[in-house]
């Protein structure tokens, strides 16, 4: 699943292949993305221009010039291929931007889960998002705050997006074995300076991402997403696997003890 590093990664090619150009065409190959913009709004789309590409958590925004954004969501295997008009399609293709100076990005998507959406001007793109690893005001103090509510586990509560933006399956696991933290550790019980920890390893983690494809090397160097029946990489207990919440959690259960 694409994460914040993914898709900032993901937003730097969309920006420079789309950025400054006018769209001719925007055709939706895979009926789950037809049913959500309708023929009207498409053709609306023809020659407006992409004023610029930014990214909101794992949100990512073609801004028109017109004030219309153009919302795109990668969910589990999206990615864009950028080429050519008049070249092959790959294989996934699921939606093609056709640009006026003849080149083109495509939303190859093997699941065919990612979203497109079309937001008029001056609606609000908050999509209720906590803030970015980066950011500043995420410090220990606001994820106690944050924190204090919940019930349950932290790793569970590490995907709300509302909590922190950009954190998924793959890192929020990894953050929490650097951090030593159990994953069935109860979210609002976590001493501030396990918190400060969480935090601290959250950044490295992200930091350390390259942006490569999730489903590359990338995925070698992990320290425990992936790993079941694998030795810690710190003190060589095998690797566990739960499902919480519905997903994987990979951890040790000598690191990070509850
Ligand atoms: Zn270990």
């Amino acid at each position: 699943m694409p994460e914040l590093p993914e898709v900032e990664s993901a937003v730097r090619r969309l920006r420079a292949a789309a950025a400054g150009k006018r769209v001719a065409r925007l055709e939706l190959l895979h009926p789950s993305l037809a049913r959500r913009i309708a023929p009207a709004k498409l053709r609306s789309l023809r020659g407006a221009r992409v004023r610029a590409v930014e990214r909101r958590g794992k949100h990512q925004l073609f801004i028109l010039d017109d004030g219309r954004v153009l919302h795109a969501h990668f969910r589990m295997t999206g990615d864009w291929t950028v080429g050519r008009a008049g070249e092959t399609l790959p294989r996934f293709a699921r939606a093609v931007i056709s640009f006026d100076d003849g080149t083109r990005v495509v939303l190859d998507d093997p699941r065919a889960l990612s979203t497109l959406d079309v937001h008029p001007r001056g609606a609000d793109l908050s999509f209720g998002l906590g803030p970015e690893p980066s950011d500043s005001a995420l410090t220990a103090e606001y994820l106690q705050t944050a924190l204090a509510k919940r019930r349950g586990p932290i790793k569970p509560a590490l995907l709300d997006q509302r909590l922190v933006a950009g954190l998924g399956n793959i890192y929020a696991a990894e953050s929490l074995w650097h951090a030593r933290i159990s994953p069935h550790a109860r979210a609002s019980l976590l001493a501030p300076k396990r918190l400060a920890a969480l935090l601290a390893a959250i950044r490295k983690v992200i930091d350390r991402a390259t942006g490569a494809r999730y489903t590359d090397e990338s995925v070698s160097r992990l320290a425990v997403y992936d790993r079941e029946g694998k030795p810690c990489r710190r003190c060589r207990t095998p690797i566990e696997r739960v499902v919480q919440a519905g997903r994987s959690t990979y951890f040790c259960p000598t690191c990070q003890a509850d």
